[in-house]
């Protein structure tokens, strides 16, 4: 149920026909993980946030440094030197003080990664790193949670959502690892990629609309162009390959 506060903050929203007071009280109820409180996670936990996601649980192990201001908008000057985790719960909790934001200082690695993402609805890949990603992808088929992959470069960026055994999966598409290095790319860039995966997110809660499944998104923005790509399950996939379709579950 809905306090009389609640209607009131997310009154517009509730507004919308597909969302209503239902679909407000589930994404109340609803535990959100963001892998990564840097440029994508930024917008991603502040938008959630802001829409009233019940719990976020926010992974990031790095600390903020100031080559990270130009894109990660959750940190300020005042925040250099300090954990992601910790300068992105404080501003969320100024933002809206009504959900919970959990915090866990810690690099994903295969060891830990069920543990970490134990009791979630859904993940969120806000990452740097393919590896990483593989990593959680993996995870999210084992546990048939859905993941909502978004990755950015220069002035690129990349969104899908994968729902386990029903639609591709991160490892579908790509093959053999990449190495990790500095990447280039300008803040408005994971804003927008960002924000589509949060738009993703909220929708799969609420169960509305029609999700970024089976086709890949590309944003460019020097052409400010929207590009998709059908993609297709590959059934001898590593890492989603043992789930059949009627295992899945489709929100
Ligand atoms: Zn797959």
């Amino acid at each position: 149920m809905l306090t009389p506060s609640e209607q009131e903050r997310y009154d517009r929203q509730i507004m919308i026909g597909e969302i209503g007071q239902e679909g407000q009280g589930k994404l109340k109820r609803s535990r959100v993980v963001i892998a990564g409180a840097g440029g994508l996670g930024s917008p991603i936990a502040i938008y959630l946030a802001a829409a009233g996601i019940g719990m976020i649980r926010l992974i990031d192990h790095d600390q903020v440094a100031l080559s990270n201001l130009n894109r990660q908008i959750l940190h300020w000057e005042e925040d250099i030197g300090q954990r992601k985790v910790d300068s992105a719960k404080t501003k969320l909790r100024k933002l809206n003080s009504w959900i919970e934001v959990e915090t866990i200082a810690e690099t994903i690695t295969e060891d830990n990664v069920l543990k970490l993402m134990d009791g979630c609805d859904v993940i969120v890949d806000a990452l740097d790193n393919l590896p990483t990603r593989y990593t959680l992808n993996r995870c999210a088929m084992e546990k048939n949670i859905p993941f909502f992959h978004g990755a950015v470069t220069g002035f690129e960026g990349r969104a899908m959502t994968i729902i386990p055994g029903k639609t591709t999966c991160l490892r579908c598409m790509y093959r053999g690892p990449v190495p990790q290095k500095k990447f280039p790319v300008i803040g408005v860039t994971p804003a927008v990629i960002g924000v589509i995966q949060a738009t993703e997110v909220i929708k799969y809660l609420i169960g509305i609309g029609k999700l970024l499944t089976d086709r890949l998104l590309i944003f460019d923005g020097l052409e400010m162009s929207f590009n998709e790509f059908k993609v297709s399950r590959n059934p001898d996939c590593d890492h989603c390959g043992f789930l059949s379709s009627a295992e899945g579950r489709l929100g």
